[in-house]
């Protein structure tokens, strides 16, 4: 079937009715255009879509980097990964609709529709402990207790700034992942920040990953885009996805855009760890650098390296609170005071919100009658055919342990 036959437009429901949106379903999943992505968020067009390499949007709130066939991306400096690769077919490159809502609206208009939801305190989860060690470094750290002394070091910086917390641990014990997501669900009101360090084969591999819990749908980023199984379920974290993103958002650019010593930038990434899955609150899973690499592993035995993780993350989650701050927060996550926007910046209009606005309610089509108007649930559920994408992902690097 032509693309054009599978060009419909529909007319969004909400506060600007007028922004039209063009939908592109291959397979079991729905795509938008770039040019209706373009001019919804406010950015410039793309001279040139190549396929292969990056190309830019750019827009007065910042710089957004996105490369056909790749689920990687970049904002403002710092990388993210996309549940699906941006498309190409017939000259109209293509987004998937579950990152407009599941990436995209937090990203680029992360507190216009979804209610803000005020910190009153955090949970903070040591990775491991007891007899599980998690990884240890060549010449001896382990990472139960390189997790154990951050999170010590963390509490102690919460408790400065008169931020309530939780330890899911204060010793060197063994503590069930469902017993550390109960935690979480006994403080709803709490943030979950769960501590770790990384191994990969590959003893070069560095950098810092921040986690946070796939949504329905949206396959782990170390997956290589292949659906597995489990993506149709909904896990209790899922009610959570947008606060989980910019939470996640919120740490991993205060570690990767640090003025001195950032740790190489591995990205925002998404997978269905069992402590992010079933908490009942926002929550994060950070990999705070590699034991596996030499360097890191002697890096993260200094004390002062340990400290300095700790303040990366610490500084993360003072710039989510202020973000979720009910009266006259910042409108956009930053670690450094906000920037100044010229006058003239066209605002990111408040149109959708696929969270709370399922529906795109369809414009009259060409014979003037309506088109069905797909819900959400709908467009996102599988269906038989077999998705090009997942082929045609390209898989992250592998050898992340499973936790
Ligand atoms: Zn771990």
């Amino acid at each position: 079937m032509k693309l054009c036959s599978l060009l419909c437009l529909w007319a969004v429901t909400g506060l600007a009715a007028e922004a039209n949106w063009e939908t592109v379903r291959m397979g079991r999943l729905e795509y938008v255009t770039l040019d209706s992505f373009v001019k919804f968020y406010g950015f410039q067009k793309a001279a040139e879509v190549p396929v292969g390499r990056p190309f830019d949007l750019t827009s007065p709130a910042g710089v957004l980097t996105l490369t056909v066939d790749s689920r990687e991306m970049k904002w403002r400096g710092a990388r993210y990964w996309l549940n699906h690769s941006i498309r190409q077919q017939d000259d109209v490159t293509l987004v998937s609709r579950l990152d407009l809502g599941k990436t995209f609206e937090p990203l680029l208009r992360p507190n216009v529709e979804t209610p803000k939801r005020p910190v009153q305190g955090v949970v903070v989860d040591p990775g491991h402990g007891g007899g599980d060690e998690g990884t240890r470094a060549a010449r001896g750290l382990s990472e139960k207790t390189a997790n154990l002394d951050v999170a010590k070091r963390l509490v102690r910086l919460l408790d400065d700034a008169g931020v309530p917390w939780v330890l899911t641990r204060a010793k060197d014990r063994y503590v069930d992942h469902a017993d550390r997501s109960a935690r979480a669900s006994d403080h709803p009101a709490y943030i979950f920040v769960s501590i770790h360090f990384n191994e990969d084969y590959d003893r070069g591999t560095t950098g810092w990953e921040t986690y946070c819990v796939s949504p329905q749908y949206g396959p782990s980023t170390s997956s290589g885009g292949s659906f597995v199984g489990d993506e149709d379920e909904v896990w209790p974290g899922n009610d959570f996805d947008h606060h989980n993103f910019l939470l996640a958002q919120a740490i991993h650019r205060s570690a990767v855009l640090a003025k001195s010593n950032a740790p190489s930038d591995r990205g925002l990434k998404k997978a269905r760890f069992k402590v992010l899955r079933l908490a009942h609150s926002p929550g994060v899973l950070v990999e705070g650098g590699f034991l596996s690499n030499p360097q890191e592993a002697s890096l993260l035995k200094t004390e002062s390296y340990r400290q300095q993780v700790a303040d990366w993350i610490f500084k993360g989650i003072m710039a989510y609170r202020k973000s979720q701050e009910t009266i006259a927060g910042p409108s956009r996550l930053s670690v450094e005071p906000a920037e100044k926007v010229p006058a003239s910046t066209p605002e990111l209009r408040p149109v959708m919100n696929l969270e709370t606005v399922p529906a795109f309610r369809p414009k009259e089509n060409g014979t003037n009658r309506p088109v069905p108007s797909p819900q959400l649930t709908n467009a996102l559920a599988p269906t038989n055919s077999v998705d090009g994408e997942v082929r045609r992902a390209v898989p992250v690097q592998p050898g992340k342990k499973a936790e």
